[in-house]
């Protein structure tokens, strides 16, 4: 993704910081930010740099505003960690101003401004299946994937460690299918799983009961919206992981508890027999095989091809630009 890096647009959502010193009082050398709105860019606008880690997404052409901001990237006062840099604070708090979460600095240095297990995750409660960043034409916060991608990875682990069959869910495998990664405006992972196999694991035993955190601080839950399991990240970043009972009746896999969603449907269970690798977020998952068939029976066809958001009635991509 490294390219020459664009000049500033003046007509770019955010207004361009051409006298670095007197907009931040920053010492330095100028340093593109991509933030949105560069047509035919794919990167996340939360993300700094030059495209950075996310992976383009096939098909999807993504707003993307560019941003040249003194970031001082190559001020050794900044980049010395080890003695006090006043100047490192207060750029701290720009980026976090303007909403940036990560900053890819030379040499594909990474720096962090977003959520962490520590903190609540960066956006609140979602509403209509349309999380507060969409309206913002931003997609996924690259934090907020960061630590969906690692629970999503923990979680697999300690259910095929379990023995627990699991598959790959909704938006999720439909990132899956598309590109091998968390569909980059999503902002939770779903996961089919067997009933029958739930007692085989200790942490969904003691979810029935209440919530649990382990070890590794995630929280294991039963969801209140209905009859299926929560993995928070932690306590404090509910980022989460659903997992979603299935039983065959019949040769086809339903369950008892239904969401308004278009893609909560019954489905036969040959698509279960046998599981596929697919990967994943980062590692190889467990999917259904004929996996576009499986999506297009949930989605509707072209669904590969042609996704949308959560909620299109609400927000939709195909409507947004
Ligand atoms: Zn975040």
């Amino acid at each position: 993704m490294r390219s020459q890096r664009p000049r500033c647009n003046p007509r770019s959502a955010y207004d361009c910081l051409d006298d670095p010193e007197e907009a931040t009082g920053l010492p330095g050398n100028s340093f593109l930010i991509c933030t949105g709105q560069q047509r035919g860019s794919t990167s996340n606008p939360h993300l700094v740099g030059d495209g950075g880690p996310e992976a383009p997404l096939p098909g999807t052409r993504l707003p993307v505003r560019s941003l040249p901001l003194p970031l001082a990237a190559g001020s050794d006062a900044l980049r010395a960690s080890s003695r006090p840099a006043p100047g490192r604070a207060r750029r701290a708090a720009l980026l976090r101003a303007l909403g940036i979460r990560l900053v890819s600095g030379e040499g594909g240095r990474l720096e962090w401004f977003g959520c962490s297990k520590e903190t609540p995750r960066c956006f609140g409660t979602v509403v209509g299946d349309t999380p507060a960043y969409l309206y913002e034409q931003r997609w996924t916060p690259p934090c907020c994937l960061r630590a969906l991608r690692e629970t999503a990875r923990y979680v697999v682990g300690v259910l095929e460690a379990a023995g627990v069959r699991y598959w790959l869910e909704g938006g999720s495998l439909l990132g899956a299918a598309r590109h091998g990664d968390i569909i980059p405006w999503d902002y939770d992972v779903d996961l089919g799983i067997y009933l029958e196999d739930v007692g085989n694991c200790e942490q969904l035993r003691g979810a029935e009961a209440g919530s649990v955190v382990d070890e590794r601080g995630f929280v294991w839950e039963k969801a209140v919206e209905g009859d299926f399991f929560r993995v928070q990240y932690s306590e404090s970043n509910h980022l989460h992981v659903d997992l979603w009972p299935f039983y065959p009746r019949n040769g086809v896999m339903t369950k008892d508890t239904w969401l308004d969603h278009r893609q909560d449907v019954e489905f036969p269970e040959h698509f279960l027999q046998p599981l596929v690798p697919l990967p994943f977020a980062g590692f190889v998952a467990q999917a259904p095989n004929n996996y576009r068939r499986f999506l297009e029976l949930k989605f509707g066809p072209g669904v590969i091809e042609n996704p949308e958001y959560p909620n299109p009635s609400l927000l939709s991509l195909a409507g947004s630009g």
